[in-house]
């Protein structure tokens, strides 16, 4: 990395940065903390939230950081964490660019903080039009062209707000071929939006790259504030220099380490592919309104030309909904973000196209994230499948298959519990989280009635009745053979039954007879979910409104 010295200011090359006590320590924990004129109790609200919050936050966390370094792929020194992607644009200019001297280079129009900052900074900004090219193409030599000595780094937004485009890896290693001195700066944002491949994969391969990542969008942290810069050590060390002494906020660390468990980033993933769907389902519906042109888009927001964006976007305001004017960029221009189902409808119904409204799918996910154990529900009444279930119990499995199968809807059940214990703690939660997710997924349109089935199998009878009442009650009646099934202890049934009707706020009532466990307990939960099947069925009266307003 020869080229890396020349290209640093050299006041910063030279700079003794700000050092605290603790941080020159390899462990500090377990001291008596005299160093830092910190207060030694936790402030009020004293709650869980506020633990720590007396105390100086690690100035990078390296739980955070061997976090984000898994995920991303890198290695935990070749990251720096930072309050929002905007504090790594703004550090790479602190550490690269020399006040009225350097230059960066970019595309206009793009994502309009690169500019700012370097304003702020006394850099100038050197910008490729792109608003006239077809489909927003960036000319790459042209964007060459604009570089010279001066030029420190050349920032590429990939998906491109707010004109949605992307860059392929081709095109990233092209710039980065051409100028072997001069930091590339790759934000993706939106990648997680797009199909194409990070542009961390070319690290490996080229110095001068630098990329820069946000939770803000995908992740749905734009209020945390937690974004990260990935480039070879000896940049992150340079910016680790520059950096404010504590740029995170105790909070965020913590909140950011739970959204970053394996529930918390396949929650992040059920959304992204949510957004997906439903920006094509807007694309296609707005492509259809007379009088507008919609731009096919890589990431959460659609870029659409009307005839007079400033009259339009009075018109959505008027009807409450806010949209941001990029007129100045693009002509007539409105850049719109694609939010749930029932928000897009709103948007869609503004524009006049309503009824290419698709149903509402009656679904929810629900996260558990106990010491004892970590569970993921996902309920779709209005699917049959799939039906996943996976709680380390085998006979458990089986029952739970039987409600998606026969309730006739789509279950997935991802649970990892304290098993090596008992199953007390998974068959609780897995019927908390259950019912918690049955109860979101039913929304308003919440039956009152009391249904009812039973089931025979063989020798036995069970019966199942069901209120979805809003109060949570369990009536059980069972006496079973034996006290086991294998390795499953037969009271965990009631147990079940009674946590779910709690969570689920419903009245249910059980009874079953015969004289073979096992069957007796296929049938509560066949009987159960049949019974479940006729509660939660929509009659053809009561659809969603095509307004899809809940
Ligand atoms: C929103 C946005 C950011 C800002 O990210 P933060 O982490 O919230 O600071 C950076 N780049 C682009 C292109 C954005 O649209």
């Amino acid at each position: 990395m020869q080229w890396l010295n020349k290209k640093v200011r050299p006041e910063i090359l030279k700079l003794a940065p700000y050092v605290s006590a603790r941080s020159e320590l390899a462990d500090a924990s377990g001291l008596i903390a005299l160093d830092a004129n910190e207060n030694p109790w936790v402030p009020y609200p004293q709650t869980a939230d506020m633990a720590q919050v007396n105390r100086y936050p690690e100035p990078q966390p390296i739980n955070l950081l061997s976090r984000l370094a898994t995920f991303y792929g890198v290695k935990t020194e070749q990251i720096f964490v930072g309050r929002g992607m905007d504090e790594g644009i703004e550090l790479l200019i602190r550490v690269f660019c020399t006040a009225y001297q350097d230059n960066i280079v970019t595309a206009k129009p793009t994502f309009s903080y690169y500019k700012v900052a370097a304003d702020i900074h006394g850099i100038e900004t050197r910008e490729l039009a792109i608003g006239d090219a077809p489909d927003f193409a960036l000319d790459l030599d042209g964007l060459i062209g604009l570089c010279d000595a001066q030029t420190k780094i050349v920032f590429l937004c990939t998906p491109n707000n707010p004109t949605g485009n992307s860059l392929s890896l081709a095109q990233i290693e092209y710039v980065l071929q051409a100028l072997p001195e001069t930091v590339i700066a790759i934000d993706e944002a939106y990648l997680e939006f797009s199909v194409i491949p990070s542009a961390i994969a070319l690290m490996a391969k080229y110095t001068n790259l630098v990329v820069m990542k946000t939770m803000s969008k995908a992740f749905a942290f734009a209020g945390v504030r937690l974004g990260s810069v990935l480039a070879q050590a000896e940049i992150i060390e340079l910016i680790r220099k520059v950096m404010a002494p504590y740029p995170l906020a105790e909070p965020c660390i913590r909140v950011a380490l739970q959204t970053l468990a394996p529930q918390g980033l396949y929650l992040a993933q059920q959304r992204i592919d949510t957004l997906k769907v439903e920006r094509e389902r807007v694309f296609k519906a707005l492509q259809a309104v007379v009088g507008i042109k919609v731009y096919p888009s890589d990431a959460n927001f659609l870029l659409i030309q009307v005839a007079d964006a400033a009259k339009t976007y009075c018109e959505l305001l008027a009807k409450g909904i806010i949209v941001r004017n990029r007129h100045k960029d693009i002509a007539n221009t409105l850049r719109v973000t694609i939010a749930s189902h029932a928000e897009n409808n709103l948007l869609l119904a503004a524009f006049g196209v309503g009824g290419v409204v698709s149903k509402i799918e009656r679904s929810a996910i629900v996260v558990r994230n106990t010491n004892e154990t970590k569970i993921i529900v996902e309920v779709n009444l209005d699917r049959t499948a799939p039906v996943v279930i996976q709680t380390g119990i085998g006979f458990f499995d089986h029952m739970l298959e039987q409600l998606g199968k026969h309730g006739g809807f789509s279950l997935k059940i991802i649970a990892d519990g304290d098993t090596h214990i008992d199953y007390h703690h998974t068959v609780e939660d897995v019927a908390i989280t259950l019912g918690q997710a049955l109860k979101q997924a039913l929304g308003n349109k919440r039956g009152i009635n009391r249904y009812g089935f039973s089931v025979p199998m063989d020798e036995s009878l069970a019966s199942a009745n069901i209120d979805l009442s809003g109060r949570g009650v369990l009536v059980y009646e069972a006496t079973f053979a034996t006290p086991m099934i294998a390795d499953f202890p037969v009271e965990m049934v009631e147990h079940f039954f009674y946590s779910l009707a709690d969570s689920m706020e419903a009245a249910i009532h059980l009874k079953v007879t015969g004289e073979n466990a096992h069957h007796q307990v296929e049938g509560l939960f066949k009987a159960f979910a049949k019974a479940l099947q006729q509660a939660i069925a929509i009659t053809s009266d009561n659809l969603p409104s095509t307004k899809g307003v809940l």
